[in-house]
């Protein structure tokens, strides 16, 4: 029997945990984290990310604000409004919401944040801790799939982990986040040969290179754990019947909003593994879910709390 790791309690259960001490902590001192999204340009996908997590923090009572800035802004601009917000007290969390306009370089860009304001846990000073397994804000989607296979109490130590994708913001912190849990990591990429072979390796696969449908029952070994983090949006009718045949749930995504949001796995794969999560509704929930534990985390270092 297979079981659908639902990102949805987990992700009500971190937040009530955050607004629970954003609560304590305002009667204490008066004050509540502060979260700044940075949006470059008119991204659509980035504004409905930016505007989840604005959603999320008022839930949890965190003081959000989304600075849109225009799509030509240069680069040396933005650096000092990051600057600036370094040096703001109100601001406890800084993020810039990927992708940004070709002209800018967000390796260069993010490396401006103040790591103790880096909420989505990707500057290289945080990346560089997290590689000596010291404490640190965390990349929230690793955070978030970490912490949801601890929530089902899955094995990790000892497990094999195959992560296909190695990208800055997921692949490779969780490689490291599962490394230090004392998992075997095994991280694959475009280049990685017979990787239907090294993925049936995998006690917990994650699937994250933004590939509609691409892992196949063929990749899985039977009982695996399967951690979907693709977020692809389909609008072709075919695909979507060929992946969900007549499922009432996608025909009236198609019909209302003229796309649906398919993972890196095929629906498919559920039946061979013992669990796996859905899209949507699985991984993404806990990445904003994340961001507001690290906002937290961060205003209770920041304040010395
Ligand atoms: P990315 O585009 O930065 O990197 C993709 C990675 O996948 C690369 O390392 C590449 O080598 C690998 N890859 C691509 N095609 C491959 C193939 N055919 N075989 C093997 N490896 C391949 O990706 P990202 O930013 O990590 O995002 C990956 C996916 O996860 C996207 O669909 C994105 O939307 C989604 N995402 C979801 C969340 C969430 O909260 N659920 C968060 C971040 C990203």
């Amino acid at each position: 029997m297979s079981t659908w790791l639902e990102g949805k309690p987990l992700a009500e259960r971190m937040k009530a945990e955050v607004a629970e001490k954003v609560s304590y902590y305002k009667d204490k001192t008066g004050r509540v984290p502060g979260l700044v999204g940075i949006l470059v340009g008119e991204n659509k996908s980035s504004q409905v990310y930016l505007r989840s997590k604005e959603r999320a923090s008022q839930q949890v009572g965190i003081a959000a604000q989304i600075l849109r800035l225009p799509a030509d802004m240069e680069a040396g601009a933005l650096k000092a409004k990051i600057e600036s917000l370094n040096r703001d007290e109100n601001v406890d969390g800084i993020l810039v919401q990927l992708p940004l306009p070709g002209h800018l370089d967000p390796l260069d860009i993010i490396s401006v944040i103040d790591p103790a304001k880096d909420a989505d846990g990707i500057h290289p000073v945080t990346l560089g801790r997290l590689l000596q397994n010291q404490a640190v804000l965390k990349a929230c989607t690793p955070l978030g799939i970490l912490e949801l296979l601890k929530f089902h109490r899955i094995p990790l130590a000892g497990q094999e982990a195959v992560i296909i994708g190695r990208s800055l913001i997921v692949g490779k912190p969780l490689a490291l986040m599962l490394t230090n849990e004392n998992a075997t990591v095994t991280v694959c990429h475009s280049k990685t040969r017979d990787l239907p072979a090294v993925a049936r390796r995998a006690d917990i696969l994650v699937a994250a290179m933004g590939q509609t449908a691409f892992v196949t029952p063929d990749f899985v070994k039977t009982g695996a754990v399967v951690v979907d983090v693709g977020i692809n949006s389909v609008s072709d009718s075919g695909i979507v019947a060929s992946l969900f045949g007549n499922d009432a749930g996608r025909l009236k995504d198609l019909a209302e909003k003229g796309y649906t949001l398919v993972g890196d796995v095929r629906p498919d794969v559920f039946s061979k593994a013992s669990a796996m999560t859905p899209v949507p509704g699985g991984v993404g929930l806990l990445t904003v879910a994340a961001l507001m534990k690290n906002t937290l985390q961060a205003f209770i270092r920041l304040k010395g709390l």
